[in-house]
């Protein structure tokens, strides 16, 4: 039988989830940065600015929808200054696109003067504390889902973060694999945390996204393709959370379903496909250059049957695939449990 990973039907829709604008730090206004997008063939902008959640519904049109969203951020508070601080940052996305307010986002926060007129009264008057450690953080995650939130974990490079800042973190929707902003400032990040959490038994969607604060310098980098059936804000949400959706700086990822055992994908052309797993059971399909590879297969019925028989998994066994193009851009696709397969 086969069984679809991505949607059979509905369309791909190319989605930033991740921007500043005049409303932070961002150097465009929301109305610019939705310009700017459409223009890069985007369909999709969540509009992720420092601390204020301000809701752009007046930006969604039949062809693009805006996603509101807030990005918080937790410093460690280590003596010296920012610059020798931790920070770690969550992006909120309302799953409601009439929601006004978040129960985790607090006006004292808000550090930047010209988002000071943007904090609503019920933030003002919102005294939830944020605090650097795990514990909180999941404190946050669970209470901002409860209230219709999706929670990504942005940028765990720039962040300085290692193992013990985010191991335990629970109920996070997504994890940033790419964030161009920091790729462009050189502190690139890796699939480690995604595949750290993964292993912890966390369902996750890897993210790759701008946090771009300007269209010139850090825009149109990483993105999301997002499969719907349509382009309205509830489906596209519903998708995102299902996780209907690859990421991507530069490879496509056309089809991919699992078919007796067999995960069959097709692709832009690539040079290298890997399929990972949560074992030592890997697979790899190069392409060349001049002889690029657009589909590929990987027979993982050893690692099902395996994981079948096994009495003591180290962790829920998963696989995920990841492409790599010739100019060394890649795809991400989510990770797949075997308890999802049918
Ligand atoms: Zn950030
Ligand atoms: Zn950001």
């Amino acid at each position: 039988m086969r069984q679809y990973l991505l949607p059979e039907n509905g369309n791909f829709y190319k989605a930033n989830l991740h921007v500043h604008t005049t409303v932070s730090d961002g150097t465009t206004t929301p109305e610019e940065t939705k310009a700017g997008y459409k223009s890069h063939g985007y369909s999709v902008v969540a509009f992720t600015d420092h601390e204020v959640f301000v809701p752009q519904n007046q930006l969604t049109d039949e062809d693009f929808v805006a996603i509101n969203a807030v990005e918080l951020a937790i410093n460690d508070g280590w003596p010296g200054g920012f610059k020798y601080n931790k920070s770690t940052h969550l992006n909120l996305y309302a799953k409601d696109p009439a929601k006004k307010d978040c129960a985790v986002c607090s006006g004292k926060f808000v550090w930047l003067e010209q988002s000071k007129p943007y904090i609503s009264e019920a933030a003002a008057n919102n005294n939830y504390r944020k605090h650097y450690s795990v514990a909180a953080y999941n404190d946050l995650i669970r209470k901002a889902k409860a209230d219709g939130f999706l929670v990504c974990y942005n940028h765990p490079v720039w962040s300085l973060h290692n193992y013990s800042d985010y191991s335990g973190m629970q109920g996070l929707w997504g994890v940033e694999v790419y964030n161009t902003g920091s790729a462009r400032g050189g502190m690139e990040d890796t699939v480690q945390p995604f595949e750290d959490l993964l292993n912890q038994g966390q369902h996750l969607v890897p993210v790759a996204a701008d946090d771009a604060h300007s269209l010139s310098s850090s825009a149109y980098g990483g993105w999301t393709m997002i499969k719907a059936d349509r382009l309205e804000y509830g489906a596209i949400m519903d998708a995102l959370e299902r996780g209907d959706c690859y990421s991507s700086n530069g490879p496509e990822i056309k089809e991919l379903y699992i078919e007796d055992g067999v995960v069959h994908m097709t692709t832009s052309e690539a040079v290298f496909v890997r399929l990972v797993t949560s074992l030592r059971y890997k697979h790899v399909q190069h392409g060349s250059e001049e002889e690029p590879v657009t589909e590929v297969s990987f027979d993982i019925n050893p690692f099902i049957e395996g994981e079948k028989e096994c009495r003591a998994m180290r962790t829920a066994p998963w696989f995920r695939l990841e492409v790599k193009d010739k100019a060394g851009n890649h795809a991400w696709t989510r990770a797949f449990f075997l308890d999802e397969l049918k």
